[in-house]
């Protein structure tokens, strides 16, 4: 899961990077209003953090721009710009949540987890495959009850596989599921996670197989 933070106080942002990294999320951080518009372009981003007072004008007006695009991205606004006015104008602008600053970093994660509860309402909590389950919510992996150990890109490439589960996803859509805008990626990088991916439901006894698919990507699907 992607979340772009357009933010321009630096120690806010440390701290939101870590928070969130904690939880396996990747952060893609911009500071100003141009280059929030361009990264709303990638697409791929889960959740929007926008901050008000940006160098370059209000963080409000990305909200139209965001609303325009055809996928619904949820967008939680953080400001000092705490007065009821504000907040109006913002829930009004179309932003799904509001929150002043200063805030604590927990009463933001737990409103990232309830937008984002609201933007997937439509998919199940949970995905069964056989002793397979993962958790949407907490995204979680495990078998049998066990949890499966995963280090943080092998969980983004499994929300990625499990997304489009019975079909090829391809390589640059599962490169976007794992890396933010930051990351340098290396030629083979996604194949080496793939690949202790496939050896921890392997060993774990998940009757699900990941194929690769020579020149497209990548296939998840149940074991015969
Ligand atoms: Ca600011």
């Amino acid at each position: 899961m992607r979340i772009l933070l357009v933010e321009d106080e630096p120690e806010l942002v440390a701290a939101l990077r870590t928070a969130l990294g904690q939880r396996g999320m990747l952060v893609d951080h911009v500071a100003t209003l141009a280059e929030g518009e361009e990264a709303i372009l990638a697409g791929v981003h889960s959740a929007v953090l926008l901050d008000r007072n940006l160098s370059d004008g209000d963080g409000l007006r990305l909200l139209p721009y965001i609303r325009a695009r055809k996928t619904a991205v949820p967008v939680i606004v953080l400001t000092a710009l705490g007065e009821t006015d504000d907040r109006i104008e913002g829930l009004d602008a179309g932003a799904d949540d509001y929150l002043p600053k200063p805030f604590a970093i927990d009463e933001l994660l737990a409103r990232l987890r309830a937008v984002l509860r609201r933007s997937i309402e439509l998919a199940p909590d949970f995905l069964r495959i056989g002793l397979f389950t993962f958790d949407w919510q907490n995204r979680s992996a495990s078998v049998g009850g066990q949890p499966l150990g995963l280090a943080r890109r092998e969980l983004l490439a499994l929300e990625g596989l499990l997304r489009r589960q019975g079909r090829v996803v391809q390589r640059a859509t599962l490169e976007d599921a794992v890396y933010g805008f930051d990351d340098e990626i290396q030629s083979n990088a996604l194949d080496m996670h793939i690949s202790r991916l496939r050896r921890k439901l392997r060993d774990a006894g998940a009757q699900l197989e990941i194929h690769g698919v020579r020149g497209i990507g990548y296939l998840l699907k149940p074991a015969r």
